[in-house]
């Protein structure tokens, strides 16, 4: 499940819907991939096998950039992945991504804990995090749950995964699945009271999963935000000495961080240096919580993305709920500084 193209199959093979694209990786043939491309139909998005990360991506509009899109791709593929295997999607004009948590023991026991929301994104990477997902029909939202786990039990996994999907239309089409323990896994511990790390252990050392799928309840709802080590509007990276570092806390707030006053933020790594989770009986208590923490957290020395958490949490668009993958670049677009 760690290859996305064999990934894709064992899920269509599992009865789970998947974006339309190419059968598998594609072959050298550059008919064939024109093929595909015009089959499929523009904009097509190529995307390495290997990829995480939101990198070895590259959406194409003509069948003039196609080719080269694909050479590209694969030679960038194969330098960061060790596979230069690529694949062909549609590329979806209006989705939010929809993400099923899942957790599995090797006695196919499996359960799902609900979903997240994860659109709010910048260069196909995740910026905020929230779950349950705004406006989804509860039937819709059970009904892939219940296909994820089947598809977990079919072929025997064992452990913390994620389904992603694309959601567009009242349709979910399956991209990948995440066989780990994500970033924005605290918004499903606080909305479900399920410690998955634990229980990721737990079932990793041979133990049977402690709970079963009727003793999930979602209670509330939670949003995370990334706290990066990045300037908010131009993104540049932004290492150096932390001189003050102040969490927030209080009822509903929880901070994972490895940072404090002194740390060093080193050059070499992701710019994530936190994140700030907040729960609250309703979304507007969430958002009304996430921006006092935020207004609280006090980074000095570096800079980071906290000033446009803030701004997000004030947005209107975002606060109604439901924005698509492409709602942050834009809004970015329009406030650029
Ligand atoms: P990664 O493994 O790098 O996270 P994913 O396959 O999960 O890559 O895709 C990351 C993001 O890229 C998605 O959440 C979505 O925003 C965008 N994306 C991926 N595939 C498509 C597609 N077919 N159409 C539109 N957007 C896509």
């Amino acid at each position: 499940m760690g290859d996305k193209v064999s990934a894709k199959q064992t899920m269509l093979k599992a009865g789970v819907p998947c974006v339309p694209g190419s059968e598998g990786a594609l072959p050298a043939d550059p008919a064939f991939i024109k093929r595909v491309a015009k089959q499929i139909g523009y904009p097509v998005i190529i995307k390495a096998a290997g990829g995480g990360g939101g990198r070895g991506m590259r959406v194409v509009h003509t069948e003039a950039a196609l080719l080269n899109a694909v050479q590209m791709t694969k030679a960038e593929a194969g330098a960061a992945f060790g596979n230069p295997e690529v694949y062909m999607e549609k590329f979806l004009q209006n989705p939010r991504h929809i993400e099923i948590q899942i957790i599995a023991d090797q006695y196919k026991n499996a359960v799902w804990l609900g979903e997240r929301d994860c659109s709010m994104q910048r260069r196909h990477q995740k910026v905020i995090e929230e779950g349950p997902a705004p406006g989804i029909p509860r039937r819709l939202i059970d009904r892939i749950g219940a296909r994820c786990v089947a598809a977990v039990k079919k072929f025997g996994y064992r452990g913390a995964g994620t389904f992603e999907f694309l959601y567009e239309d009242g349709e979910f089409y399956f991209i990948e699945m995440n066989t780990r323990v994500q970033v924005e896994h605290p918004v499903t511990e606080w909305i479900t009271g399920v410690d998955i790390v634990r229980t990721q252990i737990m079932v990793a050392a041979g133990e049977k999963l402690p709970f079963v799928q009727r003793d999930i309840q979602i209670k509330g709802h939670a949003i995370e935000c990334r706290i990066n080590a990045e300037d908010p509007y131009k993104f540049t990276p932004s290492p150096g000495r932390v001189t003050t570092w102040h969490a927030p806390g209080g009822p509903g707030v929880r901070v994972d961080s490895h940072i404090y006053t002194n740390y060093f933020v080193p050059p070499n790594y992701d710019s994530m240096v936190g994140k700030v989770i907040v729960h609250g009986d309703t979304r507007e208590q969430a958002l009304a919580r996430m921006r006092t923490a935020l207004g609280e957290t006090v980074v000095e020395g570096i800079n980071t993305n906290i000033a446009l958490h803030r701004e997000l949490m004030v947005d209107a668009k975002f606060m109604a709920g439901g924005t698509n993958i492409h709602y942050l670049e834009h809004w970015l677009e329009q406030h650029k500084r």
